[in-house]
């Protein structure tokens, strides 16, 4: 589960303090698939790195599995935040390295045995279906392909999360569906939480359970994703499901 209390994230700017975020309250379940939606600059990203830690919060807790990751010393967060995977639009692939390289590149950190990840490399590879990529190199891959890459690499380390930051922006409709469906599938197969971020309400109504609704550094609705598409309280909700009134 995740927990963000009064979770704040303020920058510094040359003209002035930027709130990013500001006092967010949220909860994530075990095994839901979560979205998060709202219009440029709302904060989105800056939530979603929060919860790993990429930035960190100015203020407030971000509880994962019942600890307060902020309060963690360097090395229990680093072995917390092996738990939680993200992806990004633009894959963020090595481009120097194989498929199986990058997938594996996890694993080498963390000091698994060579047989051990090679065996994992494998069956990572055969759960995402490019088995028969191993050898390529991500330039060589269409764009959903390279994106399965970068889940299979997120899953390397077992998590329980994956966080996903406009994860199917750059990819056409099959590829967005095809990453879709493997999204859905680890949620279903494995348990793994998905914590999705995105500008198409099409992921969202096709992927997500509960919906959390962002605008200037605050969650104005959250709901399961029917409630909020069919009857929108907050006036954001309203613009972001029906853009052409
Ligand atoms: P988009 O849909 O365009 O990706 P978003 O909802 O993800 O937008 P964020 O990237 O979280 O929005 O940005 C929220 C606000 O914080 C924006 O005003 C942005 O300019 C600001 N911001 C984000 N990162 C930084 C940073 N490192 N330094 C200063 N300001 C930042
Ligand atoms: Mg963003």
């Amino acid at each position: 589960m995740i927990e963000l209390r009064n979770l704040s994230k303020t920058f510094s700017t040359p003209s002035g303090e930027l709130h990013a975020v500001s006092g967010v309250d949220l909860t994530v379940e075990d095994g839901e698939v979560f979205g998060i939606i709202g219009f440029s600059g709302a904060g989105k990203s800056t939530l979603v790195r929060c919860i790993n830690l990429l930035e960190r919060p100015t203020e407030g807790s971000v509880i994962v599995n019942g600890r307060d990751l902020v309060a963690l010393p360097p090395r229990q967060l680093r072995e917390a935040r092996k738990k939680i995977g993200m992806i990004f639009q633009q894959f963020n692939l090595l481009q120097q390295r194989t498929v199986a390289a990058n997938v594996r590149y996890p694993l080498d950190i963390a000091g698994v045995s060579r047989s051990e990840a090679d065996a994992r490399v494998a069956e990572l590879l055969e759960l995402v279906g490019l088995s028969e990529k191993a050898r390529s190199y991500p330039a060589q891959l269409s764009g959903g392909q390279q994106q399965r890459v970068a889940i299979a690499r997120a899953l390397a380390s077992d998590p329980d999360i994956i966080l996903c930051d406009e994860a199917t922006s750059a990819l056409d409709p099959e590829a967005t569906r095809s990453v879709l469906d493997l999204l859905k599938e680890l949620n279903a197969r494995l348990g793994v939480t998905v914590v999705v971020i995105t500008h198409e309400m099409k992921v969202v109504e096709l992927i997500c359970d509960r919906v959390a609704v962002m605008a200037q550094g605050r969650v104005c609705e959250v709901g399961a994703v029917q409630d909020v598409f069919l009857h929108p309280k907050s006036e954001t909700a309203r613009r972001l499901v029906s853009p052409a009134e």
